[in-house]
Order: C-alpha cells, then structure tokens, then sequence
C-alpha cells in the first residue's frame, strides 16, 4: 500500500483562516477541525493532513517571542510523526516568525513552511486556497532518495517560495505581498513546481533540536537625517538594552558626529552589542567603504551585511548573551541558517 506523507499544519491567526460568520457577515476564525468543508479541494491531494490551533488565533501583530516557543514547541513534540510542517501565520510579520524560527531550529531535516494569505480563505476572490494548497504540496515533496526537499523554515506566498530568513513583507495591497531581494527564490509554482535545488539549506549534521531562550532585550533603529541622538540615550542605555540594530544608510553610513559617535561608543564600552543593518531594500553594508561606515569599525560594531531587519533582529534575540559577549559578537557575523551572504 502506497504511504501518504503526513503533513501537520499548525494554524497560529491571520486572515488566511477567516470565513465570513452568515449571521453577522464578520470574519471570524475558521474551525480547523473542519478545514475539508471549507476546502474541499483538500481531499484530492495525495497526503495526509492532521491540524493543530492556537486555542486563540491571533492577528500577527500580536506575535511575540512566546508564540514562537509554542510553534517550535509544538513541531519538536510532532517532529518523529510528521513528514512536514504548514504554519498558517498572518502575513506582517510572517517574516519575523520565520526568521525566529529558523534559528530556534538545529539539525532540522524537514520542512517548515509558513504560509498566509491577503483575503480570507471564506471570500471567493482568497489567495488563501492556492497558497494553502501548494504549501502542503510543497511540505510534502520528496527528493530521488525518498527525503524531504526541503529541511528549511520557507515561506510561501503567491506563487513563490522563499527562504524565511530573507524574506519581507513588501505590499499591503498586492497578493505578491513577500520579496526575498537579496536571495533568489527557492522555487515557484506554475503549471509546475520548480525548485531552485542548488539553493537549498541544508543544517549542518545534528540531531534536530530547539533553542527558544531568546533575549527581548534588543532595540531597533532607524536612522534619518535630522535626528536628534540625544532623544535616544534610552535605546543606548546599557543598563536596560543588551543589543541595538541600527538600519543605516546605504550601505551602512551614518553621520560622523561627535553626538552619534559617543552614544555608540559608551554602549559598546559598557557591555552593550550594535549590530549594522541597511535600510535599503536590497544590497549590504560594507563597512569601511565610506569614511562615514569606518567610525563602525573603529567602534566595534558588526556588520550585518546583506540581511533583512527581520533576520537580523531575531538573530540578535537568539544569540545575544551578555555573560558572553565575544561568542555573541562571533555568532552575529557568521552565518548560522543561511540568512547572510559572506
Ligand atoms: N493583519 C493580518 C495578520 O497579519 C493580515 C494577514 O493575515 O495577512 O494577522
């Protein structure tokens, strides 16, 4: 008898799981025991689906590092039983949760793919259906040897798949709502599935394990000119902040003042962990390239080169120890799940 791969889709919120309740006409969260009534294409595929909820589905905004836990928590327990894993997310901040969980993960050797959508999956115009669809056709890949495709945390959305850690959000109005600007999709969705191979993760030999002791003490920051640097003495007060992302410009300039400069150097020499990010869309901070990215590299900033603020972040809350400050800086420069281009 042919075995079915098992797939488990983990529901956390968002509108991808939203019907309209015919009494009131409101969007309400569907009941994912009874996912094949409202999808009934569902049957047709060729796997085995099990469904797991947050006992209350939350709109994605309301994520935070405890939701994270539960999700891993949730695929470490499932992990022998299952074949892959569908996380259905609310789309802003889908990016974060996937870059948080691609860190939280070690050794994992199957997918993890979190998808999401614009319109409820009860409207009839959803991108919900097709995204749920071809995320568990995904999910459920195989390679020649009979393994898993996939051994990564990806996102799929509108057609394509991407690494999670390079994702972003892109378009509040769009169905093509995610880019992936500095990594090349892993694969796309056409009349056939077409996967980039040669751009696939692959974890270094471990046995799979999670690592959800994230640090919330992180603070993140946009530069802009004009800025006023001494509002911002509490993002660098090392007293109360371990680490601080700073999205400069270009790639990786910042004013050269006497205000900016002693802010940075006072939290680094009390203990404190900067890490440099462009606020770009695309490209990397090469620090040292102008003269107004070398105060970085006198101060003892790291470089984050081309990663995404979501990545960059969540990495910061993963490795960031304060007891172990050159371990942490040597973890952020490197790259741990395939989210940097070094
Ligand atoms: N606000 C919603 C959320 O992120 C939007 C969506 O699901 O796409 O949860």
């Amino acid at each position: 008898m042919e075995v079915k791969p098992k797939i488990l889709i983990i529901y956390t919120g968002g509108t991808i799981g939203m019907i309209k309740a015919p009494e009131t006409a409101q969007l309400t969260n569907v009941n994912f025991d009874h996912i094949y009534d409202h999808v009934p294409e569902l049957r047709r595929l060729n796997v085995e689906l099990e469904t797991l909820s947050f006992e209350n589905p939350i709109d994605s905004s309301e994520i935070d590092i405890k939701h994270w836990k539960e999700v891993a928590q949730t695929i470490f327990e499932n992990y022998a039983q299952y074949d892959g894993f569908v996380v259905l997310h609310g789309s802003d901040t889908m990016s974060y949760s996937a870059s948080a969980l691609s860190f939280m993960f070690e050794g994992l050797k199957k997918p993890v793919i979190l998808t999401g959508s614009q319109l409820p999956i009860g409207i009839i115009r959803t991108d919900g259906k097709e995204n749920l669809i071809t995320s568990i056709e995904i999910a459920a890949a195989r390679n020649g040897e009979n393994e898993p495709l996939i051994r990564e945390v990806a996102v799929y959305f509108d057609y394509k798949l991407f690494r999670g850690n390079r994702s972003m959000k892109d378009s509040a109005e769009h169905f093509e709502a995610f880019k992936s600007p500095n990594y090349q999709e892993l694969g796309a969705a056409g009349v056939n599935i077409r996967y980039n191979t040669n751009l696939f993760y692959y974890a270094p030999e471990s046995e799979f394990k999670i690592n959800t002791d994230f640090n919330d003490r992180v603070a993140l920051l946009k530069l802009f000119p004009g800025m006023n640097h001494e509002l911002y003495q509490g993002v660098f007060d090392a007293a109360k902040v371990d680490g601080v992302v700073i999205e400069t410009f270009g790639a990786g300039n910042a004013p050269n003042s006497n205000g900016f400069r002693n802010l940075i150097s006072s939290f680094i020499n009390e203990g404190g962990v900067i890490l440099n990010i462009t606020q770009c869309n695309s490209g990397a901070v090469k620090q040292g390239l102008y003269k107004t990215s070398s105060l970085f590299n006198e101060l003892g900033v790291i470089s984050g080169g081309d990663m995404t603020t979501e990545a960059a972040m969540t990495k910061m809350m993963s490795v960031l120890d304060r007891n172990n400050l050159s371990k942490t800086k040597e973890l952020l420069a490197k790259n741990l799940r395939g989210e940097i281009t070094l």
